[in-house]
């Protein structure tokens, strides 16, 4: 209120946005297993993922055959989607992510549901994650891979002597 209003001459001039500005979801697809926690959490409904089952031959003939989702489409329809970030959260293998992409308006509604291909290209415009607090706890996953080279130094170091 006490600032000057100042008019944002936009196209001419890009807004200065916060890096993690909630413009648009990009997805991971590598990451993503199908596990459609995203689409049933989603409040809008807005998520459509289609998948088939792949067997994969058992690497030993006494083990059994296993199965896999094979994705085979990915999309979200921004013309609903009310950038909650639901299904951001809910994906338990990091899949889903903000970018801070803005400019995909159509004059067409449909043309708002993007598919994978879209949201793929649209990680790359996705920020890299804050650097790790120096003083934070060693996340319990690298504390064991190093206990375990550790372990494994030690045991080679005592053949050698
Ligand atoms: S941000 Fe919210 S509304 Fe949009 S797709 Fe994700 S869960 Fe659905
Ligand atoms: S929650 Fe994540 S892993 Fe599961 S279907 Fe959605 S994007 Fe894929």
């Amino acid at each position: 209120m006490t600032k000057k209003t100042v008019t944002a001459q936009y196209p001419e001039v890009q807004p200065q946005l916060p890096p993690r500005s909630r413009g648009v979801i990009g997805l991971l697809e590598e990451n993503c297993t199908v596990c459609m926690l995203c689409a049933r959490e989603c409040p809008d409904w807005c998520i459509y993922i289609d998948s088939h089952k792949e067997t994969l031959p058992a690497a030993d003939p006494n083990a059994r055959a296993r199965t896999r989702n094979v994705l085979d489409r990915f999309a979200i329809d921004f013309s609903l989607c009310m950038y909650c970030g639901i299904c951001i959260e809910v994906c338990p293998f990091d899949a889903l992510f903000w970018s801070p992409e803005f400019e995909y308006a159509e004059t067409d509604i449909l043309e708002l549901t993007h598919e994978r291909e879209k949201l793929r290209e649209w990680m790359w415009t996705v920020p890299a994650p804050p650097a790790l607090d120096p003083a934070a706890e060693e996340p319990k996953e690298i504390a064991a891979a190093r206990k375990a080279a550790d372990k494994l130094a030690a045991a080679s170091g005592g053949d050698g002597a």
